[in-house]
């Protein structure tokens, strides 16, 4: 088979190599660290300072980790932990990840009260405009820090300043999936109450993620057992996993300046080969170099997709559905049209692949080439 050029890493990212020394070592030493013998206690030894190691990462070492099974069941148990008394609302954007999104849908239709805040054309919130959607009944601000779809960022420390602001009791939770080892994030600076990581878009294992909390922010557990995690998320713990995801936060949080020059390059690179081929296209979101959202209005980014995947590129469309309307909640909030959206991919980098760039530039330019010749005789 040839050689795959892997460009959804907003999806998920190819685990670093050296995590199957991890899990050689998980597999000698397989005791359940809640158990109370020598072996188990070292275990249990091991993800504790994981733990803390992973909080210092994050800039926020006074706080605590809870290791969850991702950055969805992060972003729930952070929902779920704040009560909404008589009438508080709880604000979340509109270009959320649905983990956040679908879970204020779903607290709306159980009678909490949920504000929409809209996003610009460049995929951030607007923060001028806060003070129509955040007010002293705001009990909780929901905001990514940066966009999968777009890789736009947010402006989390003045989005949580003016919120405390005007209630000093809000409590502030910003997805850091899309952004922890990737740009850079100091949690105290940007005055978050929660915060969410996720291993595998960090070159670690499906299924392990973490929620950060402020120390003495209360978390209402949603997995009652065994009480692990202090109680607030049950269940036998991911050793392999949690040791995983300390490994690659302490390399991308290492090697995150000379990550970031890598990834700008490569976007950088697939531009300029755009503009010089006179292709016409929008880039949507301007953040994260890790994202390149693209339009080429006209087209059906899902039948680029398919014909980058005959060359062994792989990327993503930026619309869920292939039907006749195509949708994407992030991408209509910012004002795309049904066609713009329907021509959008997203070509998201890793750090750790060496990519060329001229074929893929090439490839993706043939391919749009190719498509428009093909619309314009079949009109
Ligand atoms: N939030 C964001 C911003 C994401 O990109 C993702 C993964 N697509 C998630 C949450 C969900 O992460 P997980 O797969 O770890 O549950």
């Amino acid at each position: 088979m040839e050689k795959i050029v892997y460009l959804d890493n907003a999806a998920t990212t190819k685990p670093f190599g050296e995590l199957a020394e991890i899990y050689a070592d998980c597999s000698q030493n397989y005791y359940n660290p809640s158990a109370v013998y020598g072996g188990a206690i070292d275990v249990r030894k091991k993800f504790e300072s994981a733990r803390k190691n992973i909080a210092k990462f994050l800039g926020g070492e006074t706080g605590n980790i809870i290791f969850t099974s991702g950055a969805t069941e992060a972003n729930n148990l952070a929902l779920s932990s704040v009560k909404f008394r008589g009438g508080q609302n709880l604000v979340v954007s509109l270009g959320e990840h649905p983990a956040v999104y679908q879970k204020a849908k779903t607290m709306q239709n159980a009678g909490t009260n949920v504000t929409y805040l809209p996003i610009s054309a460049d995929g951030a919130v607007d923060t001028t405009r806060l003070a129509e959607y955040i007010t002293k009944d705001t009990a909780m601000v929901s905001v990514m820090h940066v966009s999968n779809e777009t890789g736009a960022i947010n402006d989390i420390k003045t989005i949580a300043k003016f919120a405390k602001k005007v209630n000093p009791q809000v409590i502030i939770h910003a997805d850091g999936t899309q952004a922890f080892g990737k740009i850079a994030v100091d949690l105290y600076d940007l005055g978050v109450d929660m915060y969410t990581i996720s291993a595998h878009k960090i070159y670690g294992p499906k299924g392990v993620g973490a929620l950060w909390v402020r120390s003495g922010v209360r978390v209402v557990p949603t997995a009652i057992g065994g009480g692990q995690e202090n109680g607030l998320r049950s269940g036998t713990e991911n050793v392999f996993g949690i040791l995983s995801l300390e490994y690659c936060a302490k390399r991308v949080v290492q090697e995150l300046p000379q990550n970031l020059e890598k990834v700008a390059a490569y976007r950088k690179d697939i531009l300029s080969a755009l503009d010089a081929s006179g292709v016409e296209y929008k880039v949507n979101g301007n953040g994260s170099p890790y994202i390149l959202n693209i339009t080429f209005e006209g087209l059906r980014g899902e039948v680029l997709l398919h014909t980058l995947e005959a060359d062994g590129i792989y990327i993503s469309t930026g619309s869920a559905c292939s039907s006749k309307k195509p949708d994407n909640r992030t991408l209509r909030a910012m004002g795309l049209s049904d066609s713009q959206i329907m021509g959008t991919v997203r070509i998201s980098f890793s750090a750790y692949d060496n990519i060329d760039t001229k074929f893929v530039s090439q490839k993706l330019i043939d391919a749009v080439l190719d498509l428009r010749k093909k619309i314009s005789g079949r009109k």
